[in-house]
């Protein structure tokens, strides 16, 4: 698992030759469906009913996502000297990205957990300690600020406040609730922007391959968001009848100093995600989605993996960019879903760089009820293959069960159909993983290994537009599926 995603991330941003090009036109010439290259993308676009729509980025081009796949190619595990040394006192800080990844609390513990919330712009909390962690997966250092809260947040992502700066106990008071268009809305007027975190309740998990937050269904029946620093909260909260929660109150811990806010969900299970959002004014703006309703209208992102300077993992010539493979599925993807009635939005329309934090972007601002990442898979040993997808919150596991069915499906019965041996192996699971791009928490989003493209016949079967259609065909039914689950 490690190597194939080290493999997959390994690629510099320098592969993308000319030669490569030429390698593929000549492999496929004569046949345009075909050539996976830059050229084609407006080609394949074309193909389509409509030009996606995407929002313009209006954010920071620091790349502090762990996920980065570029910034792997300068290896040292020599650890780089020490950030300056806080004053004494409090200092607090405050979020300055439009949206912060957070991490366990442990100083040492790199270990992604899906309870760690992310931290909407604006929010204050003090800091309590720093750490620097080496990251195996990308093998690079990152600076951590330790917040009073319990996790980490990188240090790029916050603002330090002027060190006199202080706040006392907060408290908050519900403005007003109610829903719109079947979203539960939920505005907090608070004292000052305290941090907050958000948890599922009665959500088993178990450990497999030394990871601890795999699971084998979504079991939760509450979800829970806890503020920190605040030691009252009022206000009642209107829920109407169509929301996924059945009622809400708050639970104030005076001597540990946060107010909880429960919502035990109508049916064990289905959660749809939320969204936070700091008006100007100050009000917090906390909205709990409706459950879908099929997908008929569903609003469904999907997100070409790398592009531009990343061209991600190379094919079994050494020739085929996964950037183009991906593209081309997800167009395929696109067909199959809008052929059913759904609403998509790509992340990249063109052969552009995208960062992971920029991809988590464009999907909070256009707040789809899906967010699929498609990739290809690679590892060192090429005769690897077979298909598996990712979650990494507990929300995004069936979504990510559903069209794992479908695409083992398609291999067992059609592209294996004949071969015992590979359908008995193509399997590889829908899985945990902390991949950037399933780390949001506003809808349910997972990543797709669809085949691997370093393994000869899988690959040539991932360049035939035929069987891309088909793989298309897959993802659209799982999504599908997922949507109109009862
Ligand atoms: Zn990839």
């Amino acid at each position: 698992m490690k190597k194939r995603i080290l493999l997959c991330a390994l690629v510099g941003a320098v592969l993308l030759s000319a030669v490569s090009i030429t390698l593929i036109l000549l492999h496929f010439r004569g046949n345009r469906d075909d050539a996976l290259t830059t050229a084609n993308f407006s080609l394949l676009l074309q193909q389509t009913t409509e030009t996606p729509a995407t929002p313009s980025l209006q954010t920071d081009t620091t790349d502090y996502s762990i996920g980065n796949y570029l910034n792997t190619t300068e290896t040292t595990t020599t650890e780089p000297p020490t950030t300056a040394p806080l004053p004494t006192g409090r200092q607090f800080c405050v979020i300055s990205s439009p949206f912060a990844d957070t991490w366990s609390g442990l100083a040492s513990d790199d270990t992604f957990t899906p309870m760690c919330t992310t931290l909407v712009q604006g929010t204050i909390d003090y800091i309590t300690g720093q750490s620097r962690v080496f990251d195996e997966e990308e093998k690079e250092w990152r600076d951590f600020y330790l917040l009073a809260s319990g996790r980490k947040v990188q240090t790029d992502a916050v603002q330090l406040l002027d060190p006199s700066a202080n706040y006392g106990d907060n408290n908050i008071q519900v403005v007003s609730s109610g829903t719109d268009g079947g979203n539960l809305v939920i505005r907090l007027r608070c004292a000052w922007n305290a941090p907050y975190s958000f948890e599922f309740s009665g959500q088993n998990y178990y450990e497999k391959n030394g990871k601890h937050y795999h699971i084998t269904a979504f079991t939760a029946d509450k979800i829970q968001f806890t503020f920190y620093h605040t030691t009252r909260a009022e206000g009642a909260v209107n829920i109407g009848a169509d929301s996924v929660v059945t009622n809400a109150y708050w639970t104030v811990d005076e001597q540990n100093k946060t107010a909880s806010l429960t919502m035990p969900l109508r049916v064990v299970g289905q959660y749809y995600g939320y969204t936070m959002q700091l008006d100007a004014d100050g009000t917090l703006v906390l909205t709990i989605k409706k459950k879908p309703n099929g997908i008929v209208g569903a609003r469904v992102m999907l997100d070409p993996g790398h592009g531009g300077k990343d061209p991600g993992a190379l094919g079994f010539s050494g020739a085929v960019p996964e950037a183009a493979v991906n593209f081309a599925l997800a167009v395929a993807t696109k067909q199959a879903l809008e052929r059913r009635g759904a609403i998509v939005y790509f992340t990249r329309t063109d052969d552009v760089y995208l960062s992971l934090e920029e991809r988590k972007q464009i999907a909070r601002q256009t707040n789809p009820d899906v967010f699929v990442s498609i990739h290809c898979n690679a590892a060192e040993n090429k005769t690897r293959y077979g298909t598996s997808t990712y979650y990494f919150r507990p929300l995004s596991q069936a979504l990510a069960q559903a069209v794992y069915q479908q695409l083992l499906s398609v291999y067992q019965n059609v592209f294996y159909a004949g071969d015992a041996e590979r359908r008995a192996r193509v399997g590889e699971n829908a899985n945990f993983h902390p991949f950037s791009v399933t780390r949001l928490e506003e809808c349910p989003s997972i990543l797709i290994e669809t085949g691997y493209v370093t393994n000869d016949r899988e690959c040539t079967l991932l360049l035939s537009a035929d069987n891309r259609a088909k793989l298309g065909e897959a993802i659209a039914a799982g999504i599908e599926a997922y949507l109109s689950a009862k």
